[in-house]
Order: C-alpha cells, then sequence, then structure tokens
C-alpha cells in the first residue's frame, strides 16, 4: 500500500474551539466536511487526546473558524501545538463568544460556524462529530488555508495526534519532538532544549 496516495487529498485547516465549565480550549484539524446542506451538517475528527475532544463531549457544542493564508503561524502553533490543559489559547488571541458561548476566531479566519453536536463515534484514535450548523457569518475576505499551502508556503508541520499524519524517515540524524514533528538537527540533544514550535521541552523528543 503506497501511503503517499494519502498526501494527493485536500483539505482546508481549521481552529475547532470549545468551552467547558468556564474553561475555553481549541485545537488546530484539517477534518472539517461539510456532509449536508439541508439540514446544515458537518463532520470533524478530533484526536481524543485533546482537551477539546473531551469539551466537544462534555458539553455538546464546538465551534469552527476557518483559517486564512496570512494567519500567523504563531496561532497555528498556539492551538495546533499547545495544549489547552496547560495554556489559556483565548488570552492570547482577539475573539467573540458564538450564541452556544464557544468562543471563535476574530484575525486571521474568514468565516465561523457555530456547531451542535447531533452524534459521535468513537473512531480509534479520534472521537467524529456530527455536527448541526445553528449559525455560521462570513468574517473576511482572506482566501481560506489549505493544507498544501501551510505545508509548501508556510513551511507548517504535521503534528503525530493528526489524522493525516504519517512517520517520515528523516534523512538527517537527530531527535523528532513528539508533539509536534520538529526536528533537531544533531547527535545530542542539549537537555534544556525547550521546542521552537510547541514549547515542549527535551524529554518529549525521541531519537531518529
Ligand atoms: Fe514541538
Amino acid at each position: 500500500m503506497d501511503l503517499t496516495a494519502f498526501f494527493k487529498l485536500n483539505y482546508g485547516l481549521y481552529v475547532i474551539p470549545a468551552m467547558d465549565g468556564g474553561r475555553a480550549s481549541g485545537c488546530v484539524v484539517n477534518t472539517l466536511v461539510q456532509v449536508t446542506a439541508e439540514p446544515a451538517r458537518v463532520t470533524v475528527a478530533v484526536n481524543k487526546e485533546n482537551a477539546t475532544a473531551q469539551a466537544i463531549q462534555n458539553t455538546g457544542f464546538f465551534a469552527a473558524s476557518v483559517l486564512t493564508e496570512d494567519v500567523p503561524m504563531d496561532v497555528i502553533s498556539l492551538f495546533g501545538f499547545r495544549t489547552s490543559r496547560e495554556v489559556d489559547k483565548f488570552s492570547e488571541v482577539p475573539y467573540q463568544i458564538d450564541d452556544h458561548g464557544v468562543p471563535y476566531l476574530c484575525e486571521g479566519t474568514n468565516a465561523r460556524f457555530a456547531c451542535k453536536v447531533l452524534e459521535c463515534w468513537d473512531v480509534g484514535t479520534h472521537l467524529l462529530f456530527l455536527a448541526e450548523v445553528t449559525d455560521c457569518e462570513v468574517l473576511g475576505t482572506g482566501h481560506s488555508m489549505s493544507y498544501a499551502y501551510y505545508h509548501t508556503v508556510k513551511k507548517g508541520l504535521t503534528p503525530p495526534k493528526a489524522s493525516s499524519y504519517q512517520k517520515s524517515t528523516p534523512k538527517t540524524t537527530g531527535w523528532r519532538c513528539t508533539i509536534c514533528g520538529y526536528i533537531y538537527e544533531g547527535e545530542e540533544l542539549p537537555p534544556d532544549f525547550v521546542c521552537p514550535v510547541c514549547k515542549q521541552p527535551a524529554s518529549v523528543f525521541e531519537k531518529i
């Protein structure tokens, strides 16, 4: 089986926020898909280990922000590679609150959706949510970011927890961050090293 066939699939990039017990969380996914128009429904797959997946399961609500090509990489690093259990992600970005009490981004985005969960399936590493869109709005004119643009132009990484992650065999020797996929080139990883992308310590790196 040639797994690089999966690289031929096109995706967008989205921030999926949720709010559970007064605590906001949010993560980056490429798995938001409109499945029907009437009624307006979407599916999204979120890694079970993400605080956001738990928050959606607990509350039955999430939002979706469509990221644009001009979104700062800091925003993607924040939502994609850090955990909402340690960082209050929405304290670092401008946001507004939807009718379900869920925050959504106001910058680096061109549209947002307010979603109410109808069904949830355990699909292994991820939870797959089917949701009704109860509200949506265009927020800007920027181009939606494609996953290909994120990789080729923004030089973005795919974290191991992503639906589309594939373990590559790097050409260099070094250390790989198990959280975000960042590669440190060099034989020895300094013990006080901090990942420049996800801010995690040397202990989360594995030898490659
Ligand atoms: Fe990292």
